[in-house]
């Protein structure tokens, strides 16, 4: 498998595939069955959208059959066409590099690879989806729907430093805040204003008090804007934060919170618009799943797994919001997610396939939770 899967991979990372631009996604997706139906020996089932890029799912062991586990990946990238003529695919002293090999094409492969070496009657589906670094809008009802299916999800995202295990990951909610007062002369009569700007800073301010990095919660204001002269009393401003969450619960206080923001005062009247967009991967969902990695990875002769609480997002949200059990990081080994030096270490990469067959395999035997 060695020199099979850094060729397969280059194939993959060659195929270029950013999200805005569908017509890529659809041809990476194209190349990803063939090599697929090669690797597996499946042709996958190709699901059209109507809103995004199609999603491949290959399926082994019967339909309706209990204890099915799913796999979940996403073909598109953050690189923009051209990035692998000036970052071209290469393989250095066992590490492969080029635009999209780390996140997360190399973990479409451990996908891949596991589905041909696990059993035919295994229950086990390999998702793959083309939109997930642009908020999977299109795919979402799809990864929701296979997650409810399944009784464990294994994410194929890259791993953590040291090949980490990712157990949790915060949630994230995006506002933007629209302050409409009343333009005045800033000179004549500043008085018959009403300062967007003013009630725009004070949100600031009030915002940055809702921080509470001790549990993993952070408000940040991102961009603002306001005025259109320099001598008039601005009408209208806008500010956006970024809101990072360790708990579902976290996630409602604040929303509540910042809905408070909306209303007239001063003058000045203020909308709200935006609110939670994944929610947070907690900690119980990855817990049961990971001690039977540790199980698996010690009969194979593994390092113990060790595992991280991340602040980036993935589907894993989605499938952990759903009350699936969920564990991320199963994909490559390496580093350097949507940076330049991504790379992806071949070798313990490769070590991913018999730990994810071994679990899966396992869990078809012996479910999470019994009947
Ligand atoms: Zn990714």
């Amino acid at each position: 498998m060695a020199e099979d899967f850094a060729e397969a991979l280059r194939a993959l990372v060659e195929a270029e595939s950013p999200s805005a631009d569908l017509g890529a996604v659809e041809e990476c997706g194209d190349l990803l069955a063939d090599l697929g139906e090669r690797i597996t020996g499946a042709p996958p089932e190709r699901l059209a959208s109507e809103d995004g890029p199609s999603s491949l799912v290959w399926r082994n062991g019967p339909p309706d059959a209990p204890g099915r586990v799913l796999l979940l990946g996403h073909r598109d990238t953050v690189w923009p066409l051209g990035t692998i003529a000036e970052r071209p695919f290469r393989v250095d002293g066992g590490r492969a590099l080029g635009p999209g090999a780390f996140d997360m094409k190399a973990g479409l492969l451990v996908g891949l690879y596991a589905m041909a070496a696990v059993g035919r009657r295994v229950p086990v589906t390999f998702l793959v989806t083309g939109d997930e670094e642009v908020g999977s809008a299109a795919s979402r009802a799809l990864i929701e729907r296979e997650a409810l299916a399944a009784q464990a999800v294994l994410v194929l995202e890259g791993a953590a430093d040291g090949g980490a295990f990712k157990r949790a990951r915060k949630g994230w909610s995006i506002y933007t805040l629209q302050c409409r007062g009343r333009a005045a002369h800033a000179g004549l009569e500043p008085h018959k204003g009403r300062n967007a700007l003013v009630r725009m800073a004070e949100l600031v301010a009030e915002s940055v008090l809702l921080n509470a990095p001790e549990d993993g919660l952070t408000v940040t204001p991102t961009m603002a804007s306001a005025g259109r002269t320099v001598n008039t009393v601005p009408d209208r401003a806008e500010l956006h934060l970024d809101v990072r969450v360790g708990t579902a619960a976290d996630q409602q206080r604040v929303d509540t919170r910042i809905r408070t923001f909306a209303g007239a005062a001063g003058g000045v009247d203020v909308r709200v618009e935006g609110g939670p967009n994944r929610p947070p991967m907690e900690e119980s969902a990855a817990t049961a799943l990971l001690s039977r990695t540790a199980e698996h990875a010690a009969a194979l002769g593994l390092r113990p797994p060790e595992s991280a609480a991340v602040g980036g997002i993935s589907d894993a949200n989605i499938c952990a919001a759903l009350g699936v059990p969920t564990l991320d990081g199963f994909g490559a080994v390496g580093g350097g997610p949507h940076a330049a030096h991504e790379w992806v270490d071949l070798h313990a990469t490769r070590q991913r396939v018999p730990l994810v067959v071994a679990l899966v395999t396992g869990l078809a035997e012996r479910p999470l939770t019994g009947p």
